[in-house]
């Protein structure tokens, strides 16, 4: 039996032609998942007592559980539960610009940055495509809202899961669904090379960011081991080739660490890295946790790193902070393990 929410449009199709049946039953179902929403199959009522009959043997209507919900000015921080009792968060900010919602890829994550909460759980296994769709779901109804733009930055690096991230784009982008532009989708990625290549023919227009904080492979290394694998020749080499590929302008997140890569040096460094490249660099103000010894850097330290971007023509942006005061900021998310 399969989580039905992890079925593309063109996969029910696919298995609606199978079936001998018409294919706008999968509209049908569609609709009835994503637009009115029923958790039974039972309630499918335009369909044939047959085809329901079929659906039910074949798939089941998948849930997720909050379990702990933490509320701050503009922000939501949710603790979700899967059918498997593995846990993931997703956060929803609300912007001037509409809703955002954070999600998770993963339960856990093997990227192991040094600097980030989420990777000190190792990766306990993908998240699917449906309990993806599922995040956005479940938040919509319990703050009765519509979500206008999902960021997969949440625990868990996407390009390691990345078969189901580009199902769960396919899906939530369908006009007979969710029907979320592909324009206000973004996802996050450590830098999995061969991924960024794969993803410059993936055939919508989503929004690419990668985490970069650091200029040179000697701190980028010590800051993320993923480095030691695809260093940063080759990354930027790969971002370049995707930017030449989408002709779509590619974020670097660069998150501000005290002393340690938010130098004068540091600037010119990365500036001089990114030099000529259809990009921007979006400053994250570090968001400390207990259990890793960084600091943020100084408001002061920030804003002349900014300046000196700027100064060499670099397009820059420093991100608005949300969730800091209940630990749903970038960075401060993790999976649960459960005393059982
Ligand atoms: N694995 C993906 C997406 C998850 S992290 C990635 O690496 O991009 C989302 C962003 O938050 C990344 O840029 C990550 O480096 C950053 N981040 C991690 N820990 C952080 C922290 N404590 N403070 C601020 N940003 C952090």
């Amino acid at each position: 039996m399969e989580n039905i929410y992890n079925k593309t449009f063109n996969e029910l199709n696919e298995y609606f032609k199978q079936l001998g049946e018409k294919t706008y039953r999968t509209r049908q179902v569609f609709d009835w998942l994503y637009i009115k929403r029923i958790k039974d199959f039972q309630e499918m009522t335009n369909l044939k007592k047959e085809i329901i009959e079929k659906l039910k043997t074949d798939f089941f209507i998948d849930d997720i559980e909050i379990i702990k919900k933490e509320s701050d000015v503009l922000v939501n921080k949710y603790l979700l539960k899967l059918k498997d009792a593995n846990t993931i968060e997703a956060v929803l900010m609300q912007h001037d610009y509409g809703n955002s919602l954070c999600i998770s890829s993963e339960v856990g994550c093997n990227m192991a940055c040094s600097f980030c909460e989420s990777g000190r759980i190792k990766k306990i296994r993908n998240v699917s495509s449906g309990e993806m769709v599922l995040q956005i779901l479940k938040i919509e109804k319990d703050l009765n809202i519509r979500i206008s733009h999902v960021v997969i930055m949440g625990i868990g690096e996407p390009f390691d899961n990345y078969q189901n991230i580009c199902k769960f784009i396919e899906t939530v982008n369908s006009p007979f669904g969710i029907n979320l532009g592909s324009r206000h989708i973004t996802v996050s990625t450590c830098g999995i090379v061969p991924k960024i290549y794969e993803f410059s023919n993936f055939p919508y227009q989503v929004n690419l960011a990668i985490s970069l904080h650091a200029p040179n492979d000697t701190l980028r290394s010590k800051l993320m081991p993923i480095n030691k694998a695809y260093n940063l020749k080759s990354l930027i080499e790969a971002v370049k080739k995707y930017i030449e590929k989408t002709n779509r302008r590619v974020t670097f997140e660069y998150i501000m660490l005290d002393k340690v890569n938010d130098t004068e040096e540091c600037a010119i460094e990365l500036a001089n890295l990114l030099k000529g490249l259809n990009a921007y660099v979006n400053l994250i103000p570090y968001n400390e946790t207990n259990n890793i010894g960084y600091k943020r850097s100084s408001k002061e330290r920030i804003l002349k790193f900014y300046d000196c971007l700027k100064k060499h023509n670099i397009s820059v942006t420093i991100r608005k902070e949300f969730g800091s005061k209940i630990s749903a900021a970038c960075g401060q998310l993790k999976t649960i393990k459960e005393a059982s």
